[in-house]
């Protein structure tokens, strides 16, 4: 039982806070979270749950980790931020140089932003810039497949997918890109690559208007949860360069280990032309995120008109998000991350792959530490929370898609916990 004070708090919320994707006033309330800590998250009323979605890909190592959270502290105590125009500090020094080191080769260059649809946004301005700058701005529109989720700011929004995103809302705003078939899914299937011809259509019909192309590496996040294969990945960086078009991998949600690699575009050992990374940068301790370019970007747009990348948040590099993404890098490099992530994908194989037998469920999908259930029916995501919650566990679906994506340290009692619940939830409520 929550108490009065709890009670009042959740009545605000309701009435006066908009949360993701929400009316307002919410029909349904926000639940109210007191703590906290590794793979467990705290309600208000104590009730203890095993977090299944590291915040949205986020918290990497869990909640609250002691090494993330003693660099934040010892940065608040000497300079949680500072304007980053003409001036610079250690912790964003030192986490550029991680990221140029463990980036695909030739991405040299880094941008950094407060958040993941910013990092788009800029890596679809370098993008444009870039050929302002060479003296071709005709080529100004982006190519990208369906399913495929970009962000929700406006140039963000238009690469998203035109069915599930909000592209019917917004028709008359949103820049008209093109738009190819999705991948087949998939990640180990046989193909003869046939499911690229369109897109190869695209790009051959309309190289002279394309600046370039914009995907999701392996994994289509939440554009419909959809893994595919390396040789597609592969394919499609020998037509960029064949078609003079540039690659932009937006590996927001995949970065960092998630799919097995450290950065997905290392399955299909290729390296894009600018690359994106978010959610997964600090461990989920605070929001940062960066844009990764090569030197050939950089010099093309520093020698054009006006010379400079216009681009610069206030909150650019923020000292405290560089510390944390810093000490989130150097903890996953120090542990056991590829073991991890093994551990995970089996035991999700073991324990969600029978679900598929189950009337309600359409098929199951696992890669790296990820599991997705997809269910017959869109309509069952607040059933399936609210159900998840009597077994002790945090899911948020989206539509037919039931997904987890536990942090790599997840004790393995908990992670049983876990897989236990998602299938006593997903069992009492189809
Ligand atoms: C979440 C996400 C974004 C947007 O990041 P925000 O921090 O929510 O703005 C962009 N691309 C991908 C692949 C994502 O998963």
């Amino acid at each position: 039982m929550l108490n009065n004070h709890w009670q009042s708090l959740l009545e605000f919320d309701q009435q006066h806070i908009w949360h993701p994707y929400a009316k307002m006033p919410a029909d349904i309330a926000a639940i109210g979270v007191a703590k906290t800590q590794g793979s467990i998250i705290t309600l208000a009323d104590g009730t203890e749950l095993v977090d299944g979605m590291s915040s949205w890909w986020a918290t990497l190592h869990g909640y609250n980790h002691p090494k993330i959270q003693q660099a934040m502290h010892e940065q608040i105590d000497t300079m949680p931020h500072i304007m980053f125009g003409g001036l610079t500090h250690e912790p964003a020094i030192e986490l550029a140089k991680r990221l140029v080191k463990l980036s695909p080769a030739g991405l040299e260059k880094v941008f950094f932003v407060d958040s993941g649809s910013v990092a788009v946004e800029v890596a679809i301005k370098m993008a444009m810039q870039y050929w302002i700058s060479k003296g071709q701005p005709e080529k100004n529109r982006l190519l990208t497949v369906k399913n495929g989720y970009h962000g929700d700011t406006f140039a963000t929004m238009a690469v998203c997918d035109p069915v599930n995103g909000m592209h019917n809302l917004f028709s008359e705003i949103l820049t008209d890109h093109f738009f190819a078939p999705a991948p087949q899914m998939e990640f180990n299937i046989d193909s003869n690559n046939s499911d690229i011809n369109e897109l190869e259509g695209l790009l051959k019909q309309n190289q002279h208007s394309i600046a370039a192309v914009i995907i999701e590496p392996i994994v289509q996040g939440a554009g419909g949860m959809r893994f595919y294969r390396p040789a597609y990945l592969k394919q499609l960086r020998q037509l960029c360069n064949q078609y003079d078009v540039l690659l932009i991998a937006d590996e927001i949600a995949t970065g960092f280990g998630r799919t097995g690699k450290l950065f997905a575009c290392e399955w299909a050992d290729i390296s894009p032309d600018i690359m994106t990374l978010g959610k997964t940068l600090t461990g989920g301790h605070i929001s940062l995120a960066a844009t990764l370019a090569t030197a050939e970007i950089s010099q093309t747009i520093s020698s054009g008109q006006p010379g400079i990348l216009a681009h610069g948040p206030t909150f650019m590099a923020n000292p405290l998000a560089c510390r944390a993404a810093i000490a989130n890098i150097d903890l996953l490099l120090s542990s056991p991350w590829q073991d991890n992530i093994q551990r995970i994908e089996n035991h999700l194989r073991e324990t969600l792959s029978p679900l598929e037998k189950l009337n309600g469920v359409a098929d199951v999908r696992i890669l790296g530490a990820i599991g997705v259930i997809e269910l017959k029916r869109d309509d069952l995501g607040s059933a399936v929370q609210a159900a998840g919650i009597e077994n002790g566990i945090w899911l948020r679906p989206f539509g037919k898609l039931v997904y987890t994506m536990p942090a790599y340290n997840i004790p393995q009692r908990q992670l049983e916990q876990l897989t236990t619940g998602i299938g006593k939830t997903i069992q009492s409520i189809i």
